[in-house]
């Protein structure tokens, strides 16, 4: 029996006006019944343009929640163009993901940076998202665990447990990202194992059996069932397919 939460996360990254995505939003409560079940949270992370003007459309729903794509490492002043934890958490915002493979590889954010980024968004309340992942050459040359452990330690174990039990980790291969391909069930088992002992090993056996890891790469209606009946895959974090209100339902409908 494990008490963890599972969980569907849609990232939609830099796509959709706000009508678009108010239409968008407005079907998938439609279809979901206005609640996250049978997943025990359902987090939509639209553009940040989008994220006020969401908020009162999910003030008679159960369970799903706000997240923005990113954060700045600062409270607040002469960083144009930048967001920061506090202006999230005052529109009502819950969770943000930091360390997206295309944040790492687009806008150069490394291990350092997004320490500073958890540490900041969680400092005002936010909950955290935290992705990681191997490349395309990383996994090819085995380096795949060796990688993912350097990003979970570096970003996140010096957080203290109490502080660590607001995050959720977010297993994504950046060779499955956007590209179609899939990790097979069983290779993201592994690795979701393998993620889930280390976080055993830094906070125990308690804190690791409760932290909530999500599979993401190209998850499809087609193939959610069987990477959510994986042990230690805890849902998903979803791009592509949240795009689509019937399709990002239909792999909510698949957390078992
Ligand atoms: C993502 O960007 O987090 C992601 C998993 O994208 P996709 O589902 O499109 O591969």
């Amino acid at each position: 029996m494990t008490m963890r939460k599972k969980i569907v996360a849609g990232n939609w990254k830099m796509n959709t006006t706000v009508s678009e995505g108010k239409q968008l939003l407005q079907d998938i409560i439609k279809l979901l019944g206005g609640t996250s079940e049978p997943a025990d949270e359902v987090i939509i992370c639209p553009p940040f343009t989008h994220l006020y003007a969401f908020k009162p459309f999910l003030s008679d729903t159960k369970n799903i929640y706000l997240g923005a794509q990113n954060v700045h490492t600062e409270d607040s002043g002469a960083y144009t163009g930048e967001i920061s934890a506090i202006m999230l958490k005052d529109i009502g915002v819950d969770y943000v993901i930091i360390g997206h493979s295309e944040r790492r590889q687009y806008f150069k954010e490394d291990d350092i940076l997004l320490r500073q980024k958890v540490e900041q968004a969680l400092k005002h309340g936010l909950k955290v998202i935290f992705c990681v992942g191997e490349t395309e050459d990383e996994y090819e040359r085995n380096h795949s665990e060796h990688v993912v452990k350097r990003q979970v330690i570096s970003a996140l174990f010096t957080l203290e447990p109490d502080q660590f039990q607001n995050i959720i980790i977010a297993y994504e291969p950046v060779w499955a990202i956007g590209t179609g391909k899939t990790a097979t069930p069983d290779y993201a088992q592994k690795m979701h194992s393998f993620i889930r002992g280390l976080v055993k090993q830094r906070y125990g056996e308690k804190i690791a059996e409760g932290t909530t890891i999500l599979y993401g790469g190209s998850i499809k209606p087609s193939n959610a069932g069987a990477l959510f009946q994986q042990p230690d895959v805890d849902g998903g974090l979803v791009g592509g397919a949240s795009l689509d209100a019937q399709s990002f339902v239909e792999i909510v409908k698949q957390i078992s």
